[in-house]
């Protein structure tokens, strides 16, 4: 505990609340981002559909989804449906202003991660802002993601826009996963990002579910995370924070299986968690709490006007962990979490 530093993981799953909050953090901006139940008329996909002559009816577009890619017919529909949301979500941006997905990542260090089921480009738009600051957690993208390129032939992953640091030539995009009922996770840079949230889980002292409901149709994922949760050997000392709008009773009945005894919080707003109380320091801060009983004075990270007076405020947590924020450096540090950026 020199420095007031551990190595312990702080894992944080981010679901679609999480991108929506930062997304409207200071208020509306830009196009909207579309519930998986508003997608074919905010994407103004029901002439597309009408025309390959099916009918939407009264099911929902993620049963609409299943059915036509379990029946595997209508396979131009299905990729005119894909690009249509790969491109309008390419074209969403944060706000200038800090978001929270700026002090989610500044609020975490290099031995921590960020698992997304997200597709938009937020939390990497986040990254690149705050690189500066060098010690950032790992990120991991569950379901895919707009802004990351493959190479499936070199196993290499990167930014949509690079090239692969193998064969050189442009990265490709990464499959989106949809909310289907089974979905597969064979998809080579997919299944190499579950890896990597299973072995930190294995390893996580702080669990942080934020915006993620466990929906009906990932039955699978909430399987694959519980499995690495209860491999870890802490879990009885573990802790676990929820950030969710839902009624709490909801909250406890939908995680319980990842709670132990009392060991577990919940929270409405982001900057009530323990994260955010304890920024850069929360697995630190927990362990002085519960295992030292001397609880640390609290540490909330203030709210600024610009990501440079965050930067400001972070600077001296980072120095502290032994490690001076570099100016002017060329950066080409990848956040994935992906080893080398080369595919397991
Ligand atoms: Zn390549």
């Amino acid at each position: 505990m020199d420095k007031n530093v551990n190595l312990s993981p702080h894992v944080v799953i981010l679901g679609t609340g999480a991108s929506r909050a930062s997304y409207l953090h200071s208020g509306c901006v830009g196009k909207p981002i579309p519930l998986m139940k508003d997608i074919v008329d905010m994407l103004d996909l029901r002439s597309s559909i009408i025309e390959a002559g099916l009918d939407l009816k009264d099911i929902d577009f993620e049963a609409f989804y299943d059915e036509l890619a379990t029946s595997g017919q209508n396979l131009t529909l299905k990729k005119n449906i894909e690009d249509r949301v790969y491109d309008y979500f390419s074209q969403l941006h944060l706000p200038d202003k800090p978001t929270i997905y700026d002090y989610l990542i500044v609020s975490l260090r290099d031995k921590d991660l960020i698992a997304t089921f997200n597709w938009d480009p937020f939390l990497l738009q986040a990254y690149r802002r705050n690189r500066v600051l060098r010690r950032l957690p790992r990120i991991a993208f569950l379901h895919g993601n707009v802004s990351v390129g493959i190479c499936y032939k070199d196993k290499v992953s990167g930014l949509i826009e690079q090239v692969c640091s193998k064969c050189g030539q442009p990265l490709k995009p990464s499959r989106l996963l949809y909310p289907v009922k089974h979905k597969d996770y064979i998809d080579p840079f997919i299944k190499s990002e579950w890896e990597v949230l299973s072995q930190y889980l294995e390893q996580a002292y702080l669990l942080t579910i934020f915006g993620y409901s466990a929906p009906k149709t990932d039955i699978e994922a909430r399987r694959l995370m519980l499995e690495g949760w209860k491999k870890n050997p802490t879990f009885n000392l573990a802790q676990v924070n929820i950030v969710d709008t839902q009624p709490s009773n909801q909250l406890e009945d939908s995680w319980k299986d990842f709670f132990v005894r009392q060991h577990y919080g919940i929270q409405e707003n982001i900057f009530d968690s323990y994260l955010m109380r304890h920024p850069r320091r929360s697995c630190e801060a927990l362990a002085a709490a519960t295992l030292m009983l001397k609880p640390w004075r609290k540490n909330p990270i203030p709210q600024f006007e610009s990501i440079k007076e965050l930067h400001e405020w972070a600077l001296p947590l980072v120095e502290e962990e032994g490690f001076s924020g570099s100016k002017g450096e060329n950066f080409s540090d990848m956040p994935l979490s992906s080893k080398n950026h080369t595919l397991t």
